[in-house]
């Protein structure tokens, strides 16, 4: 599999090579620049195949032959949980990708890069320095503990993780580091961002990001996609819309890559507050706010990263940025939706799934199936669902454990040179 640097076409790599170096010159995103479809019939025929058997097969397709000669395996490994296709509303099914380690739709794309980076790395040094709004860090941490060789330091905007996410991240000790920042996600990414120039650091520390810009976490969550509409009947798989929350975009821009593979759906783009692409669709100024916080924390991010991703693939593709629906949604009415849902069907949103099923019920045509991504459990919620609709979800007894154990944590201000002294000087990563 070839990619090209997004920013500096120059710049070509293999996918071991994406995935070893995670971003381009000049920040750079890697990309494919051209996408070879399967057939109808070879789609019908990876539709009528389980989850693991079919990922296999896709991702071979994507990354080729010659590359990651144990692919079937980790794959195997990594994907040793459901994706059900659950019924919730009229016409309407939420794809649950929270039944992972984690709970959270990220620990799809997470376990599968943990092992390919493994058996790519061989000899060299790695550390892992990831930004997390909420439920990376903690798929990410769980994905890399006690994966040998490779250490993980973790940053989080302070206040703004959810008690139980922070305990995710924060509860594992050994090769996994919690840094929590005095600043908001998008300063956390920042910081990410100034390491990977800072060149000779980089070098010392063997410095990889597990963010959605590395492509094995895009490429990983491509399988659910196909996984979700080989779970209905074939007569309503040729009318499927997916909803996708988004926040740094790297969720849909797999599943448009599942759209340039064959597969047959048609995109809504769901946001809260942080409203940058829907303003953008809606009046072609590409015009970021400050950040604002929101009870779906996950997506509370103004400078989409993956944005350059979903332009370049529509550009190879021929399609129109006009053919998206789009919306955003308050937290007043992400909660609303919540239990309108929950008193009408019984279904329990938690508030990315919420912001999600409401965009997808407001843009659903007749006729039409819709999947809206589930990406959390709603047990990672729980304050907010409990408090919303009046009830009192019980935490999975796993999760529950992790609650009660002490958070080793180191606290700092978003200043790249402090970063880069704790992780030379009191971590010795360097060495
Ligand atoms: C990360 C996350 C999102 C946003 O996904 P992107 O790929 O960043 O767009 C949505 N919901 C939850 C629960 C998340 O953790």
């Amino acid at each position: 599999m070839e990619l090209v640097n997004l920013k500096d076409s120059s710049e070509r790599v293999s996918f071991a090579q994406a995935v070893k170096q995670g971003i381009g010159k000049e920040q750079g995103l890697f990309f494919v620049e051209k996408i070879e479809s399967f057939s109808d019939s070879e789609i019908d025929e990876l539709l009528s195949l389980d989850l693991v058997t079919r990922s296999q097969k896709v991702l071979r397709h994507l990354i080729g032959s010659d590359e990651i000669p144990t692919l079937e395996n980790i794959i195997a490994d990594a994907f040793n949980f459901k994706a059900p296709l659950v019924k919730a509303d009229d016409n309407t099914y939420c794809l649950e990708l929270f039944h992972g380690p984690t709970l959270a739709f990220k620990d799809f794309g997470a376990r599968f890069m943990a092992r390919v980076l493994s058996s790519i790395i061989g000899s060299d040094k790695c550390t892992i320095l990831t930004a997390t709004s909420g439920d990376t860090g903690a798929a990410v941490a769980d994905a890399f503990y006690h994966q040998d060789k490779i250490n993980v330091v973790v940053l989080y905007p302070k206040g703004m993780v959810s008690p139980l996410q922070e305990s995710l991240i924060a509860t594992l000790g050994d090769n996994i580091k919690a840094v929590e920042v005095n600043a908001p996600f998008d300063n956390c990414q920042d910081m990410v961002k100034t390491a990977f120039d800072d060149l000779e650091f980089k070098q010392s520390v063997g410095l990889n990001s597990a963010n959605s810009i590395n492509v094995s976490r895009l490429l990983a969550q491509v399988c659910y996609y196909f996984e979700a509409v080989s779970q209905l009947s074939k007569a309503d798989r040729e009318k499927v819309v997916f909803s996708v929350p988004c926040g740094n975009f790297g969720n849909i821009t797999a599943g448009l890559i599942a759209k340039a593979l064959g597969l047959k759906c048609r995109f809504v783009i769901a946001c809260n507050a942080n409203d940058t692409v829907p303003r953008y669709l809606s009046t072609g100024n590409w015009e970021p706010h400050k950040t604002i916080a929101t009870i779906s924390n996950a997506m509370d991010i103004s400078r989409p990263n993956n944005w350059p991703r979903v332009e370049a693939l529509c550009k190879i593709m021929g399609w129109s940025l006009s053919d998206f629906d789009f919306g955003s949604v308050s937290d007043e009415n992400t909660k609303q939706n919540m239990k309108a849902l929950y008193e009408k069907t019984g279904y329990i949103l938690e508030p990315h799934a919420s912001v999600a099923h409401k965009v997808l019920s407001d843009n659903l045509k007749d006729g039409e199936i819709g999947i809206f991504l589930g990406t959390a459990h709603p047990a990672k919620f729980k304050e907010e669902v409990d408090a919303t609709l009046g009830i009192d979800l019980p935490l999975p007894k796993p999760l529950a454990d992790r609650m009660n154990l002490e958070k080793q944590k180191k606290l700092m201000d978003a200043d790249f040179a402090t970063l880069k002294s704790y992780m030379l000087d009191e971590l010795k990563l360097g060495d």
